[in-house]
């Protein structure tokens, strides 16, 4: 019998893929790239539930309660996954959460709760899902970080700490697992239409949208594109990058 090999994760097969925080936004958006192309697609939150009826066969997706600051609930989520389907060869890190003020009114709960949501919780999520991908010799992962980690943004210190650090971490494995065919990269949009988007307030969404060199704010589908690039065959000599979705906001940063 031969080795696995990354030409494995292909459009002829169906491959495993999990994405976190998957309910609605651009993990929504991203889950449905991946059912679009055949693959099983497991979305977890905490609610555990879609928002949209994806009309797709049982046997393809998955919905799962899992809050990615709990370690026991991404064991169970995994598990569950590998029950049903077998290890994970896609891992879409996305799940994330905001609790913007300023650094004077910040208080330990604010900083350690979004730095746990969206930095420890990917740490958790990626362990687990590298755990098998070693085994397997193939793997993708895309960890979901923000413009904010480069341009910094008033009233983010929490969320724009926690979205750099994954930049590291994301190098840092990237070079672990590199020699079992494991890529591992990180998307970073800008302003996206989804619910996080709108508790900034039409206002300024409108101030920071005029600021996009393409003019407008970016569609969740145009992340998922970037996320599904990344999970392709055709990217898999692309590892320890940085794929800004911005429209131009950030650019030459
Ligand atoms: P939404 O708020 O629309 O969706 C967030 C998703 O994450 C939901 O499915 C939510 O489900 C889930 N989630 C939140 N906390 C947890 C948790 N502790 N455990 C598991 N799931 C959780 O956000 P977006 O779609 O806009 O954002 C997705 C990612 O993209 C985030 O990481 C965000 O930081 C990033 N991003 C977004 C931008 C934007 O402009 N929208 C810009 C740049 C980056 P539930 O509430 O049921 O848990």
């Amino acid at each position: 019998m031969t080795a696995a090999t990354a030409d494995d994760v292909g459009p002829d097969r169906a491959r495993v893929v999990l994405v976190t925080g998957g309910s609605r936004g651009i993990g929504l958006a991203c889950a449905r790239w991946f059912l679009d192309r055949g693959d099983r697609v497991a979305v977890t939150s905490r609610s555990g539930t879609v928002d949209e009826d994806l009309d797709v066969p049982a046997d393809r997706l998955l919905s799962l309660p899992c809050d990615v600051t709990v370690a026991a609930d991404v064991e169970r989520a995994f598990s569950t996954v590998e029950e049903a389907w077998g290890p994970v060869e896609v891992l879409v890190a996305n799940a994330g959460i905001t609790r913007d003020t300023l650094i004077l009114r910040m208080g330990e709960d604010a900083w350690s709760d979004v730095i746990d949501a969206d930095l420890t919780g990917v740490f958790r999520v990626t362990k687990r899902a590298v755990s098998k991908m070693l085994r397997l010799h193939r793997g993708r992962i895309i960890m979901m970080s923000s413009v904010g980690a480069f341009l910094g943004s008033p009233g983010q210190a929490n969320y724009a700490a926690a979205k750099a650090g994954l930049v590291g971490m994301a190098r840092s494995v990237a070079r672990e697992v590199a020699s079992r065919s494991i890529t591992v990269n990180v998307v970073a949009p800008g302003l996206v239409s989804t619910d996080m988007l709108a508790a900034l307030g039409d206002e300024r969404i409108g101030a920071m949208a005029a600021q996009v060199p393409l003019g407008r704010v970016a569609t969740p589908e145009d992340v998922a594109a970037a996320v599904g690039f990344l999970a392709s065959p055709e990217a898999g000599y692309v590892t320890g990058v940085v794929l800004p979705v911005d429209g131009g906001l950030a650019m030459g940063l």
